[in-house]
């Protein structure tokens, strides 16, 4: 079977390896689609802080079940399957209190394991989950940045009838945009730098859209949501200057979930969350509840992908996937590789 491997930064490899022998719990799965995001990208750069070269990528991915171990129970040969890419320890505190989204010695599908580049991967089957049949293999690979926003939303507390600003109207962004609408906020603000990203945020049903770089932010805050402005913010860019908007422009009492990778340590006014207490929350990946939440959300069409999936190109055609997105900057959300 064919696998990509990102050598160094900037260099995919193909390599013919041996079909994966798979152990009584686990799954062979035949992949169909491989979503590239953001860390992907990062990591491809080799600027990734938690990702390093040799790796096969891929942990956005859905495919059908090839083969079970002995003890599968669960799963037939053909499902159609999307998998939660976290290798947790099962041992550390975290994990025993079931945190195991923050287990001490996480690793992910795709990011510091084996991921789903390739014609076939194994996992345990716990951690494959059960597709409608009606899902499209793009909408189930894009179940795990669906699950991220699920799980930052969760992490923000309660959500009914709350004025929710996203910063950032990126994949992730956009998602949970979306999410936070659909689970009941009141109504949803978000920036970008982006007008296309902006106007693909409008097509998916958020309220209100502001480019940061052309207007005022606190204006359009003060606008439409009233001088009480946002109680919920979310950080979806991972930058210096998001993190130290959401805290200027938040009030008092505003909780901020930190949803964006920062590359880097921001200098920020910590003397603000202090003053106007304001919560700041960080959120990382998801847990399986999230997936369920996330695929139910994209089954009953509460949130929209379609204007979220760019372009799909073939496995073999790999590295052109990144020079596409190197050269389409904002005008590319989601970008799949398909087997
Ligand atoms: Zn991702
Ligand atoms: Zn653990």
């Amino acid at each position: 079977m064919k696998q990509a491997i990102l050598e160094k930064p900037k260099k995919i490899v193909f390599r013919e390896a041996k079909k994966p022998e798979i152990a009584d719990n686990e799954v062979l799965i035949k992949i169909k689609r491989v979503g590239i995001c953001g860390s992907d990208i990062k990591a491809y750069y080799g600027k990734h802080p938690y990702i390093k070269c040799p790796i096969i990528q891929g942990h956005e991915f859905s495919g059908v079940v090839a083969d079970l171990g002995r003890k599968v129970k669960k799963l037939r040969v053909g499902d159609k399957v999307t998998v939660r890419p976290q290798l947790v320890c099962g041992r550390c505190y975290l994990c025993k209190r079931g945190e195991y989204n923050i287990c001490e010695n996480l690793r992910v599908i795709g990011c510091q394991a084996e991921g789903a580049a390739q014609e076939l991967l194994k996992v345990d089957s716990n951690l494959v989950v059960r597709l409608p049949k009606k899902m499209s293999f793009e909408e189930g690979a894009m179940v795990e940045p669906v699950a991220v926003a699920v799980h930052a939303v969760g992490r923000a507390g309660r959500i009914r009838g709350n004025k929710v600003l996203v910063l950032g109207a990126g994949t992730i962004g956009n998602l949970t945009a979306q999410v936070a609408k659909s689970l009941g906020a009141k109504s949803v603000m978000i920036t970008d730098l982006s007008n296309i990203r902006l106007r693909i945020a409008r097509e998916c049903g958020v309220d209100f859209t502001v480019n940061v770089g052309r207007t005022s932010l606190p204006e359009h805050l003060e606008k439409h949501f009233g001088p009480s402005k946002a109680d919920l913010i979310f950080e979806c860019v991972g930058e210096e200057k998001t993190i130290n908007q959401a805290i200027s422009v938040a009030r008092k009492g505003s909780r901020i979930v930190v949803v964006g990778v920062f590359d880097y340590k921001p200098r920020t006014d910590v003397g603000l969350v202090q003053d106007r207490e304001l919560s700041l929350i960080g959120s990382l990946m998801y847990k399986a509840e999230d997936y369920d939440a996330a695929i139910k959300l994209i089954n009953t069409g509460r949130i929209k992908l379609r204007p979220l999936m760019s372009r799909t190109f073939n496995f073999n055609d790999y590295p052109r996937a990144y020079r596409f997105l190197e050269k389409s900057g904002d005008r590319v959300m989601k970008v799949f590789m398909k087997f």
